[in-house]
């Protein structure tokens, strides 16, 4: 618990586990309604000298974080597998995104720009000042437990925003890492706090506060519109990155190897932990049987164990419960007729022990009445479904509640506009696996999220409009 500029204790701890192995690797302080009353009360003090700064004062301080970060590279990647699981590799690249998201926000920072607007009268002159909108609550999950905090307190910063973090007890070390690289480039007392605890009694107090102006989350969708639901109560700006259920597009004009590859790679990242990773792989059924051998040949070569053994591309899965769901909708599917091409059974013997792993998964003869068609899965399973017509496939891709992102594979260029502009996502890979950077916004449509974050519009999402006419 790092309130006010200072680690403090409570009497309650809460234990991390690596979920490789199932060893105790930490422990760390829980807190409650009243620690986060207090830490909300440092943040608003904070934010009356903060949010008075100048963009070129908060670039120096986000700047410095980003130096320290880049000592801590390795550390940093290490923890994070050991904490939550995914492979080293993996961990690498989140280390690095969460440098640019800081990197990103320190400069713009000095974008924020305001405009004049003509008036119709001519003894009046309107400005339109943007300003930061005050304390802001965020909560982020286990899967990115360090980058995902980047994506939210790097424009928060920047913007003048002072900040309470609740990250998730699953995976909180990486969060604490962060807020020692705070402390260490002396970010002023109560600019930034962490809570960590139950979920229950720190978003109360996030939500009974008047205080808190802002809720940032990323999540799912369930516990997403719960948030919602309640900030209306103070009418909170919310920003929501919340659950996918990405389509992946293999047209018959596509080039295969890169789409296979493509698959891959969004797939079984962080052993398929990812909100934005293929769900459900459309493939065209002229290409069918060549894209299936080609995928299954690639797929099984995928070695999984502990994260930290640089010649396994799959970790471990953050829990049992998420191995549990994960193989549940691989026996749904299987009683109703999908075939197992690979995997499909939980990993429990020699190194799997004591972790909790799934092997990377492939199902065929997926088709609409099957569980995996419309949740979430989370885990390392490929389910691979027919099509006949460009129509259908769009038609089947859209009918979903979530929105965030989507890919397809083709060569032609004029199917390229059509089906981009026809995907109900608000993110779409062209033969690009993974669509995401710094410079561009990242989030989802429906039921996937409200905001983006990244970008210009990543700063937006903590700024408030001021419109001033002055009457001569
Ligand atoms: P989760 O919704 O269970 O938890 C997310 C965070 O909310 C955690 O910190 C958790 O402790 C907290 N939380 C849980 N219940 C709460 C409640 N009632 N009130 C307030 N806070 C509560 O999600 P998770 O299992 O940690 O993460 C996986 C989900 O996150 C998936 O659905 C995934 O798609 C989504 N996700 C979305 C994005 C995105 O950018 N759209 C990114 C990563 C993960």
């Amino acid at each position: 618990m790092y309130i006010n500029g200072e680690w403090l204790k409570t009497t309650e701890k809460i234990k991390v586990v690596n979920p490789a192995t199932g060893d105790i690797i930490d422990e760390v302080f829980a807190v409650g309604q009243s620690e986060t009353d207090h830490a909300i009360q440092a943040a608003s003090i904070a934010f009356s000298f903060w949010s008075r700064t100048t963009a070129d004062e908060r670039a120096v301080f986000l700047h410095k974080i980003t130096a320290k970060l880049e000592e801590k590279r390795e550390y940093l990647a290490e923890l994070i597998t050991k904490e939550m699981g995914k492979s080293i590799h993996n961990s690498r690249y989140e280390v690095a995104s969460t440098i640019s998201f800081f990197k990103w926000f320190a400069e713009e920072a000095r974008r924020v720009y305001g405009k004049t607007v003509p008036a119709s009268l001519s003894n009046k002159r309107i400005r339109v000042d943007k300003h930061p909108v005050g304390v802001v609550a965020a909560i982020t999950p286990w899967n990115y437990p360090l980058s995902m905090i980047a994506r939210k307190l790097g424009p928060a910063l920047a913007a003048g925003c002072t900040v309470i973090l609740k990250p998730s007890k699953e995976a909180p070390l990486s969060a604490v890492e962060l807020f020692r690289i705070f402390h260490e480039v002396g970010l002023p007392k109560g600019v930034v706090n962490l809570v960590i605890g139950q979920s229950g009694p720190i978003s109360q107090a996030f939500m009974n506060s008047s205080i808190v102006r802002k809720i940032s989350f990323t999540g799912s969708t369930e516990v997403g519109k719960q948030l919602i639901r309640q900030s209306a109560d103070t009418v909170k700006r919310v920003s929501m990155e919340l659950g996918g259920h990405a389509p992946f597009i293999v047209f018959e004009d596509a080039d295969i190897p890169l789409a296979i590859e493509g698959a891959i790679q969004s797939k079984f990242a962080s052993a398929g932990q990812q909100c934005v990773c293929a769900n459900r792989i459309y493939v065209h059924d002229k290409i069918y049987e060549e894209f299936s051998r080609g995928f299954l040949e690639k797929v099984e070569r995928l070695r999984v164990g502990n994260g930290l053994d640089e010649k396994n591309q799959l970790g471990a899965m953050i829990n049992q419960e998420g191995v549990e769901k994960v193989h549940e909708q691989v026996v749904d599917a299987i009683s109703k007729g999908a075939k197992v091409l690979c995997g499909g059974t939980r990993l429990t013997e020699g190194a799997y022990e004591k972790g909790h792993f799934y092997p990377p998964t492939i199902l065929t003869d997926v088709h609409e009445s099957m569980v995996i068609v419309h949740e979430e899965t989370f885990g390392p399973v490929a389910p691979l479904i027919r099509f006949f017509t460009e129509e259908e496939v769009i038609q089947k891709a859209n009918a979903i509640e979530y929105g965030l992102a989507s890919y397809f594979y083709t060569n032609d260029l004029s199917r390229m506009y059509r089906v981009s502009e026809s995907l109900e996502y608000g993110m779409v890979g062209v033969n690009d696996p993974f669509p995401f950077s710094v410079q561009a916004p990242f989030g989802g449509i429906k039921e996937s999220g409200l905001g983006r974050e990244g970008g210009s519009e990543g700063i937006e999402e903590y700024l408030s409009l001021k419109m001033v006419s002055v009457q001569m």
